[in-house]
């Protein structure tokens, strides 16, 4: 099920519309409250945790649709439910802060239906293939440029050397590896990898990037910064 948050009934009515006719299950909400609580239900009488996916508006009476998206993150149940940004502004500032939030994908309206269909099974399919990943043991090598990894030995080497890591520096490695080319905010890192997510703290992403990749610097520039948003593991610049 996906749950669609747009307070223009016009707009709101189209999508469900569109969703529903591209064989995906959709319903919508007029603002944050309705959404909250249609939240609350079904993780309440059916024990499902969460939606498929979420198609958040930005400009919302009430709450506003960044704030939901950051109360979404910060919860334990549903931070990892994909969201995709439907909002009239298009500029880079609130692009680059609805993905620092969280967000997983960003449609500026007025935006084509053939394209939000396109962009919502792509971003279905992706979260699938994560939840595939993680169960697909033939997933638990992973080599880039000079770069290997085996999960299960917990074993990292560059050009045939092992490299030393810690837990945590692991576990990064692999989430990223697992996303390649894929840019992740320090909040999303710290949540997916740490598993909270803490304002204050994402400086500790910082310092686990910096010995990462002080310790993989054998095998080039593996991982990178990109700059107003966060890191991501890649050959590609
Ligand atoms: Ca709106």
């Amino acid at each position: 099920m996906i749950y669609l948050v747009e307070d223009e009934t016009a707009i709101r009515e189209l999508i469900l519309y569109t969703l529903n006719g591209a064989g995906l299950q959709a319903t919508g909400f007029g603002d944050g409250k309705g959404f909250w609580q249609a939240l609350r239900e079904r993780d309440e009488k059916e024990h499902k945790t969460e939606p498929a996916l979420v198609i958040l508006d930005l400009m919302l009476p009430g709450e506003d649709g960044l704030a939901i998206l950051k109360r979404l993150r910060s919860s334990k149940k549903f931070s990892s439910i994909p969201v995709i940004l439907l909002t009239a502004k298009g500029t880079e500032y609130d692009k680059v802060l609805g993905l620092n939030s969280g967000a997983d994908d960003y449609l500026v309206k007025p935006v084509g239906m053939m394209e939000l269909v396109a962009r919502t099974k792509a971003l279905l399919r992706r979260t699938a293939q994560d939840k595939g990943e993680k169960e697909d043991k033939g997933a638990e090598h992973f080599s880039l440029g000079a770069l290997r990894v085996d999960i299960p030995a917990h074993k990292v080497t560059v050009d045939g050397a092992e490299i030393s890591l810690t837990l945590k520096e692991f576990d990064l490695l692999v989430f990223l590896l697992r996303h390649e080319d894929i840019v992740f905010s320090r909040e999303r890192l710290l949540n997916q990898v740490w598993g909270f997510s803490y304002a204050g703290e994402t400086r500790t992403v910082d310092t686990h990037i910096r010995t990462l990749r002080g310790k993989l610097l054998s095998a080039g520039s593996l991982v990178k910064t990109v700059r107003g948003i966060g890191y991501k593991i890649g050959e590609t610049t």
